[in-house]
């Protein structure tokens, strides 16, 4: 018999819809010529790049000569901290960011660090938001830049970015903020929140992967990132893949579109699967903030059963669930999120990250809960036989 996949994953990427689908098949096979040449199918490839670019720039309330196409997420978070760090040194080398933050981020800044910049990395509390005060007695004369994720991607915790963005622009500081896992999940308007860099990528709202873009608001100081030809304004060479960037464009305005309703849905379902779940399995524990959270996260601690084995057997049943975020899976490096909500390591082993969006029903929701409840019983009753086992060693 045939399984059927239940998708639990939208944190680690979404499912691309028909809709953006048909449009970069449009794109591929019509607008091949150069965005930046003269002759006529160059300007009208360059006219579908700028299409995109109007959409994205109206999906978070920025003008469009404010957008810059980049190669996804992590590119825009290299982009944002590295550029503004190393245009601003004559004024400082002190950055401040979280230690929650995605790799992309918090690689970025160590990368920085080897060069002689000063980071300080702001703790954040049990439920996985930023302490506020400590960003406060962090900043100082020499700090540049301040990064804070708009919501985390593993906890899905919310953090008070309106507050950091007015603090930074009061202190002559610039605020970035990665927003890849809010848009689509939160209402953005960078002027409404005052940010000066923002960074998304089309794969987390079904769009294409390989591409997303960062917002650099009009007058901030900012380095290029990559060198070579002049396109995107002079500020970050190569040749854009116009028919990915036309993805995002449609994906980013559909995910905006009707935001309401669709998150509305969305957390409705997730705290479906959360109540099911917490009544048929027992030890369980959600993390992240109880209700300052993304609609479709949900991080739970299986109290003795590995989540690693947990969401193998998982994948044999046909789910689909992330043990740690999908940038560390694999990597057998505990949840740096975790450990520093206070998470012990026996805690982290067990956490598994489940996430939802478009498509998912309840019937969906009830599936998946069976055969978690099956996963985790026969991975708890074989770590406790090994942990039987390793006494009896003894
Ligand atoms: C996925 C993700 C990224 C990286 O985006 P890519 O387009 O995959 O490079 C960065 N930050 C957060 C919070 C993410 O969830």
């Amino acid at each position: 018999m045939e399984n059927k996949t239940i998708y639990l994953d939208y944190a680690a990427t979404t499912p691309m819809s028909t809709e953006v689908y048909m449009k970069m098949l449009d794109v591929f096979s019509k607008h091949y010529g150069n965005s930046s040449a003269l002759y006529k199918m160059g300007r009208d490839a360059d006219a579908v790049l700028e299409e995109a670019r109007e959409k994205v720039a109206a999906a978070i309330g920025a003008d469009p000569e404010e957008i810059y196409f980049t190669s996804g997420g992590t590119e825009a978070n290299n982009w944002a901290i590295t550029g503004i760090a190393k245009a601003n040194l004559k004024k400082g080398n002190h950055i401040i960011t979280s230690a929650i933050e995605h790799p992309s981020v918090i690689e970025t800044c160590k990368k920085l660090e080897q060069e002689g910049f000063n980071v300080t990395y702001i703790p954040v509390d049990a439920n996985g938001v930023i302490d506020y005060a400590s960003i406060i007695k962090a900043m100082g004369p020499k700090t540049t830049l301040i990064s804070i994720m708009t919501a985390n991607n593993e906890v899905g915790s919310l953090q008070p970015i309106r507050a950091i963005a007015a603090l930074a622009s009061a202190s002559g500081i610039y605020f970035h903020t990665d927003a890849v896992q809010a848009i689509g999940s939160l209402a953005i308007d960078v002027k409404e929140l005052n940010v000066d860099a923002l960074s998304l990528s089309a794969h987390k709202f079904y769009g294409p992967k390989g591409v997303g873009a960062l917002y650099i608001k009009k007058g901030t100081k900012i380095d290029k990132f990559m060198n070579g030809g002049r396109q995107e304004n002079n500020f970050r060479a190569g040749t854009l893949n116009v028919a990915l960037c036309a993805g995002l464009g449609v994906a980013i305005e559909n995910a905006t579109t009707d935001l309401e309703n669709k998150i509305k849905n969305v957390r409705i379902v997730r705290k479906y699967f959360q109540k099911k779940l917490s009544e048929a399995v027992h030890n369980i524990s959600l993390n992240g903030h109880p209700t300052q959270r993304l609609p479709g996260n949900c991080s739970i601690t299986f109290e003795g059963a590995e989540s690693e084995a947990v969401v193998m057997l998982l994948d044999s049943m046909g789910v689909c669930a992330s043990s740690g975020s999908a940038c560390e899976a694999g990597s057998n490096k505990p949840s740096h999120v975790l450990a520093a909500m206070g998470r012990d390591l026996e805690q982290i082993r067990t956490t598994i990250r489940f996430t939802f969006g478009e498509g998912i029903t309840k019937d969906d929701c009830d599936e998946a809960v069976e055969l978690i409840r099956k996963a985790v019983k026969k991975i708890r009753s074989v770590s406790a036989i090994r942990i039987y086992k390793n006494k009896v060693d003894l």
